[in-house]
């Protein structure tokens, strides 16, 4: 069942320092102060790209986000939106659009204490891949989620048409 309301702030609101990095060392980054927002995404882009059920990202203010090492390597498949991965291992990074400009969205996986990173929602419930189940008491965000944890209430109708022909891309036969 979805929720009705969202409510945007995370409750770890604070000013800690994180450090994570790619799977071969290849990429480290740091990010000072508490996430902006942290949340599972079911979308079927962030099914395709992480080749996982399940996505679980962070949101941070691009200023507070420094890449100790080689800047990751970008794929930019839909107009606006950049995903960032490590050219050598391949690890799934981050996650920019257009659309949300005060924030780039850090897969937690990649972060060295990425359980200190505890997601409060789950996003693009209505796109999650079917026989996956979830039984946490968390809420539940479908075609309103406007982006993997936004602050505004905007529909985000556009973003989920664009998941929609993503997913029709894929699915072409070729
Ligand atoms: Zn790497
Ligand atoms: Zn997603």
């Amino acid at each position: 069942m979805l929720s009705p309301r969202i409510s945007w702030s995370h409750p770890r609101r604070g000013t800690e320092n994180r450090s994570g990095g790619c799977l071969c060392g290849g990429v480290r980054f740091e990010v000072t102060g508490s996430p902006l927002w942290v949340a599972y995404c079911h979308c079927a882009s962030c099914r395709r790209h992480t080749a996982s059920p399940v996505s679980c990202y962070a949101g941070f203010e691009p200023s507070r986000v420094r890449f100790l090492t080689a800047t990751p390597a970008t794929c930019k498949l839909s107009p606006g939106v950049a995903r960032s991965f490590c050219n050598r291992c391949g690890t799934p990074l981050t996650y920019e659009s257009k659309r949300f400009p005060g924030e780039i969205h850090f897969f937690t996986g990649t972060f060295d204490e990425a359980e200190q990173l505890e997601p409060n929602r789950h996003v693009f419930w209505h796109d999650r891949q079917r026989g996956f189940e979830v039984h946490d008491p968390l809420s539940r965000y479908g075609r309103n989620s406007s982006r993997h944890g936004a602050r505004s209430r905007s529909t985000g109708c556009s973003l989920y048409a664009r998941e929609i022909r993503l997913e029709a891309f894929w699915r072409r036969p070729r």
